[in-house]
């Protein structure tokens, strides 16, 4: 996971990119929370910042003026190539031999060591140990007469989930890989002096490019259109976007964007995720039904299908967990010391509410099962007197090569337990996962649509070497600055 945001402003619009870029990001957070950065071109020049950090930190008041230009990318980083330093922070930046170019990049390269053969054969070395780092290098060193050239020769050799947002000097290009993994969204930036304007002096118009439909919200944009899989949309100042199709479509979208990463204010193949959760709800209700005296979310992400649940089951909701706003996601941090402990900091119990009842308590994932024992723990420890676990997703069993960090098969509790057993290690009175079939349903949308291979296995691209040791493959390979 990592959130994307691209942003080109009319000529003379007064307004920075970097701003809009950066508030854009910002409704991107959940989305990665380990740097963050922006680059800006002024029509001649790219300049760069990025930092190791959540964005209000990297990108503060005082960052923001210096980044003049009406061209901008950004991107915040959760990692799924190479280790949280800040070198791998994005964009990526390369000056090569025809063009300067940076990218931002959502999604994870499953062909990283081939193309790695492809550069300099091999011998070349590279500042980071990102697939990002190593296709930007690919980009940058393209003999090719201009960067959307370069992506339609590059492109094709490249395997796997990206999203991108690619910047050179003249242009803002949003990329999105044939199956269409990750999502990218399109929108106009609604520019001008009248009272809707929010941004620059005159009346025409900018555009947008976001991971998330909310991310356009934040900046005033307004959706367009999904990029679509094997599509590359390119925004250029006063001119309307155009389009290149440089593969056939497959689309697969993951549908754990649906079920938990994205935002619930978001939209995704036309559905409000907000709903959609709310709907997978009311089917696990019907798949799992329990005794309980309340339906309690675990927050925030929970709470959609806590409330489908207690819709359908008739049950009242009451929420019996508090949390610290300013812990962030516990799934998202990038050790499993830092998971460990920010659970604790996360969720406090509220005794009031849970003492001597039976909670039904809905979550959206079972990862390593770590979180969900302590926060039943928790909840036991705070007087429950039963805690059933519901929740609105299929199990895990199988790692994820597209960019979600769970890329070791043993770190899946349910690749290595059955339900009955992970429900004695969470220590739960009962527990149930929705149904694939029940996804489906509440989204009412095709199988085909979607990835579903962390539940079933069924990989849309196959992965060609050892998965465990995929993360760190450039590193491995001693090709970063002063690795060796
Ligand atoms: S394997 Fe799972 S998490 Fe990864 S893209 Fe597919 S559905 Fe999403």
């Amino acid at each position: 996971m990592c959130g994307v945001f691209g942003a080109v402003l009319p000529t003379g619009s007064g307004t920075e990119a970097a701003s809009v870029a950066a508030l854009g990001l910002f409704a991107l957070q959940h989305r990665g929370q380990e740097s963050a950065g922006i680059a800006v071109s002024d029509g001649d020049q790219l300049m760069l910042y990025k930092d190791l950090g959540m964005i209000s930190t990297v990108l503060d008041e005082r960052r923001i003026p210096s980044l003049r230009g009406d061209l901008a990318i950004a991107h915040c980083r959760y990692s799924t190539t190479g280790s949280t330093v800040w070198e791998n922070a994005q964009p990526t930046f390369r000056l090569g031999p025809r063009r300067a170019i940076a990218v931002g990049h959502n999604g994870n390269l499953v062909n990283t060591r081939e193309l790695l053969d492809q550069l300099a054969g091999g011998r070349a070395r590279l500042p980071a140990s990102t697939d990002t780092e190593l296709l930007t290098a690919l980009l940058a060193d393209e003999p090719a007469a201009d960067t959307v050239e370069a992506l339609q020769r590059v492109l094709p050799r490249v395997r796997g989930a990206y999203s991108l947002v690619v910047l050179d000097e003249r242009r803002v290009i949003g990329v999105r890989d044939p199956f269409g993994f990750r999502p990218l969204v399109l929108g106009r930036l609604q520019t001008g002096a009248d009272e809707d304007g929010l941004w620059g002096a005159d009346r025409s118009s900018g555009w947008v490019l976001a991971s998330e439909t909310a991310a356009l919200e934040i900046v005033g944009a307004e959706p367009v259109r999904d990029v679509e899989p094997g599509e590359m949309v390119v925004l250029e100042r006063d001119r309307e976007p155009w389009s290149i199709r440089f593969a056939e479509a497959t689309p697969a979208l993951c549908v754990f964007e649906l079920i938990y990463f994205a935002r619930p204010d978001s939209y995704l193949e036309g559905r409000n995720l907000y709903e959609a959760r709310r709907k997978m709800g009311i089917q696990l209700a019907a798949e799992h039904p329990t005794p309980g005296d309340l339906v309690m979310p675990v927050p925030d992400t929970g709470a959609p299908a806590a409330a489908g649940y207690a819709e359908a089951s008739g049950v009242p909701y009451r929420e019996g967990l508090v949390r610290n706003r300013y812990s962030g996601r516990t799934f998202i941090q990038p050790s499993q010391t830092m998971r460990q402990r920010g659970v604790t900091i996360k969720l406090n119990p509220l005794r009031e509410v849970v003492r001597g009842r039976r909670l039904t308590v809905v979550d959206d994932s079972i990862v390593r099962g770590t979180t969900t024992k302590q926060i039943v723990s928790l909840l036991r420890r705070a007087g429950a007197d039963e805690v059933h676990v519901r929740i609105s997703a299929p199990p895990i069993y199988h790692p994820c090569f597209y960019g979600i960090d769970t890329q070791i098969e043993t770190e899946l509790i349910a690749a290595t337990h059955t339900v009955d057993e992970i429900r004695d290690f969470i220590g739960a009175d009962s527990l149930g996962y929705l149904s694939i079939r029940g996804v489906l349903a509440a989204l009412e949308l095709p199988y085909d649509r979607f990835c579903f291979a962390c539940f079933d296995g069924r990989y849309p691209e196959p992965v060609p070497y050892d998965a465990e040791r995929r993360k760190f493959v450039l590193e491995e390979e001693a090709i970063g600055a002063g690795r060796g």
